[in-house]
């Protein structure tokens, strides 16, 4: 009796230990339609921002698996470029009505791997699905041209093919749109796809998009998603069977991506960092442009490479900066699962430290800290990586603040004597992503539209980032790479333009051998 007792004892004791060790859900990988769990024994945490706990662990995905991966995918492309385009159409059909199924499953997964409030994540959802609805056009994207009789009896037209296997790389800050700004367009024109989604955030990616891309009839082998980070990046950019690479991310990882993969002859799109400048005219609309500059400064916690982060108030609008600082403060910083949350925690301790790092740095070089949020403590989420709405007045161009992308809830405010001051201070800056103008002067905002070196620019619009039947057009430092993405520019990225001549006529009675080069005379 007593021993059953002691051994009833032992097996408690080892439940407890078992529960204890019960290894975390395992992110697994897609390759060849099958959802695997990856071999390797090395993993990471994907954690929770608001909260630090572990929800996943992603595995650093094996080289022999990641080959897997590849070769599913080039197995796939043969008969996958012979499907109809109107057949691959009708896959993306059905996968934007699977989406918008799936919203709200989809929020909730961003909003606890990345930590945007629930609401910001459906907008997240929704910029990356209508690229998805923009590809169900596909057909009339991908016509080629045709000139008829361009020498006797002679025509020319050009087809765009698909390339093969293309790859996409992606950051943490919109785990869904930007997944869905690559495969999309990738497979509708016809080529197969291999994902590697940001080891911060996998989940909405990997799990739910792969999946219901699946359910919407995409055929084995066409989506594949890998994870891990540094070693299966560098083994994309080496990949012989890999013909074309999208990246989005920080400048470091992409021109390092950039250069490695166009060393190796492939395509790469490369969206990298960003300081958007807003520049506001003291003829603006106040209320307006207050709103404005408060939801661009610090929505999504600063954390979109569209953000408006710096403010460049010309003249008497310097006055604005008292009212900008009051409406901020009315902001809710709190989990983003909490319906009253304006804005969420940054995605890790880390980039908490660097952000508060960034800040001490500009208060030390002279600037004023009006809103300080490095202090904030959110109830209920003490151990968040929270940093409050912070804003920085009369910054200048050698402040390492300015100088840096901070991505966090961070405004720099800096001022101008004219027009032409405030667009020189953003026509300096290296990043050329987007800039904004707020006036009621046609004239100025027609002089900054002609004059200002940023791709995507916004008048009286605080975040220009174009639907996408226009292409998503940064510029210097924030791209590298010629075809920007979606637009048509997305879909001459990803398609090869074959140009066919063709000759039709009665040969009868040739004229003989000829060895001039041919002209149309
Ligand atoms: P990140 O560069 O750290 O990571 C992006 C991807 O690159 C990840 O998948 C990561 O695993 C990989 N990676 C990172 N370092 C690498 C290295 N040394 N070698 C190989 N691979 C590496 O970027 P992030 O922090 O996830 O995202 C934030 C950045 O992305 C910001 O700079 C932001 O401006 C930028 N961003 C740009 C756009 C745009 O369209 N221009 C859009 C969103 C985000």
């Amino acid at each position: 009796g007593r021993l059953s007792a002691i051994l009833g004892r032992l097996r408690d004791v080892e439940d407890t230990f078992h529960h204890l060790q019960t290894p975390k859900k395992r992110v697994p990988n897609l390759i060849g339609g099958c959802f695997v769990n990856s071999q390797s024994s090395d993993f990471i945490d994907v954690i929770n921002p608001a909260t630090q706990q572990v929800v996943s662990q992603i595995p650093l995905t094996k080289n022999e698996e990641f080959k897997a991966a590849v070769s599913a995918a080039k197995q796939a492309f043969p008969s996958w470029r012979n499907t109809p385009v109107t057949t691959r159409q009708r896959v993306m059909l059905k996968l934007q009505q699977l989406i918008r199924r799936d919203m709200d499953k989809l929020a909730m997964n961003i909003t606890t791997e990345q930590g945007k409030t629930l609401k910001d994540a459906q907008g997240d959802v929704f910029r990356g699905l209508e690229v998805v609805e923009h590809a169900c056009g596909m057909a009339s994207l991908q016509m080629g041209e045709f000139s008829s009789n361009v020498s006797h009896g002679i025509d020319t037209y050009s087809i765009r093919e698909p390339l093969g296997v293309c790859a996409g790389i992606c950051p943490f800050n919109f785990p869904a749109m930007i997944p869905l700004w690559m495969f999309p367009v990738a497979v509708t024109s016809g080529n197969t796809f291999v994902l590697k989604p940001s080891e911060k955030d996998p989940g909405c990616a990997s799990m739910i998009l792969a999946e219901l891309a699946m359910e919407a009839g995409l055929p084995s082998g066409v989506l594949n998603v890998v994870h891990g980070t540094n070693d299966i990046v560098n083994a994309i950019c080496d990949d012989e069977d890999i013909k074309a690479i999208s990246f989005v991310g920080s400048n470091t990882a992409g021109m390092h991506i950039y250069k490695r993969a166009s060393a190796k002859g492939k395509r790469v799109q490369s969206n990298m960092g960003a300081k958007n400048h807003g520049i506001v005219m003291p003829d603006a609309s106040l209320d307006a442009t207050l709103n404005a500059l408060v939801a661009a400064g610090f929505g999504a916690a600063g954390q979109r490479c569209m953000a408006l982060s710096t403010v460049v108030f010309v003249r008497d609008s310097k006055e604005w900066e008292i009212e900008l600082v009051k409406r901020t403060k009315s902001l809710k910083v709190n989990a983003g699962t909490e319906p009253d949350a304006d804005l969420g925690p940054v995605i890790s301790k880390q980039a908490k430290e660097r952000v508060c790092r960034l800040i001490q740095s500009g208060v030390e070089s002279g600037a004023r800290l009006l809103l300080d949020g490095r202090d904030i403590v959110v109830p209920g989420y003490e151990q968040g990586n929270f940093v409050g709405p912070t804003i920085l007045s009369g910054v200048t161009e050698d402040m390492e603040c300015y100088k840096e992308e901070i991505f966090g809830p961070v405004l720099l405010c800096m001022q101008a004597d004219s027009l032409e001051e405030a667009i020189n201070i953003v026509n300096r800056n290296k990043y050329g992503n987007g800039a904004a103008i707020f006036t009621s002067s046609g004239v100025a905002a027609r002089k900054f539209q002609a004059d200002i070196e940023a791709g995507q620019v916004g008048i009286n619009v605080p975040i220009p980032v174009p639907l996408p039947f226009f292409s998503f057009t940064g510029s210097k430092a924030s791209f590298a790479g010629d075809l920007n993405f979606y637009g048509k520019a997305g879909v001459n990225f990803y398609t090869q333009i074959k140009t066919v001549t063709q000759q039709w006529k009665d040969l009868g009675g040739g004229s003989g051998v000829s060895l001039a080069m041919p002209t149309s005379h």
